[in-house]
This record gives structure tokens, C-alpha cells and sequence, in this order.
């Protein structure tokens, strides 16, 4: 399985939330902008490990799910969502 980081940079959100209705683990933060958490999911029981800073959002997850959080950064507007595999 694939390891991968998804990375929100949040000078670069809008709090369109194009990217909630891709993958469910994007959601509204306190801020109004995205952030990851993984456990939002309704359907999926997964894990990842996020990190929010003032900058930027980067989760990890290792999961077959990297093509769902494409989806949500081909669908952000402003291309605030970056998906990467890294290695283990
Ligand atoms: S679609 Fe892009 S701009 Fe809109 S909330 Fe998600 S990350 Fe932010």
C-alpha cells in the first residue's frame, strides 16, 4: 500500500470546500478553512497522522485511498491540495 502525504497549504484555501464532497476526510476547520481529519470519515475506520499549523495542513495516511485525495485536490480551485507518495 502506498504511503502518502496530503498537504494543504492555507495561504492558498479559500474555504470553497470543493475537496469535502471528494474525500470525506477533508473538513471545515475552526479557521474556515480545510483541514484533514481522519476520523470524519462516516464509512472508512481510518488512521493517519495530521499535523495543523498556522501554514499548512500535511496528513499521512497508508491506506488504499490516494486516489480519493487527488480527487479532492484536482477539484480545489486553487490548487491548495497537494498529494505526494513518500517513502516509508
Ligand atoms: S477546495 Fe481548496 S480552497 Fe476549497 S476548502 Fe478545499 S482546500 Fe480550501
Amino acid at each position: 500500500m502506498p504511503r502518502y502525504e496530503v498537504t494543504i497549504e492555507k495561504d492558498a484555501c479559500d474555504g470553497i470546500f470543493a475537496c469535502l464532497t471528494r474525500d470525506p476526510r477533508f473538513v471545515e476547520g475552526e479557521d474556515g478553512l480545510a483541514t484533514i481529519d481522519p476520523g470524519a470519515d462516516p464509512v472508512y475506520d481510518c488512521e493517519g497522522e495530521v499535523t495543523d499549523t498556522d501554514e499548512r495542513v500535511v496528513a499521512t495516511f497508508d491506506d488504499d485511498r490516494i486516489e480519493e485525495a487527488k480527487q479532492a485536490a484536482t477539484a480545489c480551485p486553487t490548487d491548495a491540495i497537494v498529494v505526494e507518495e513518500v517513502d516509508r
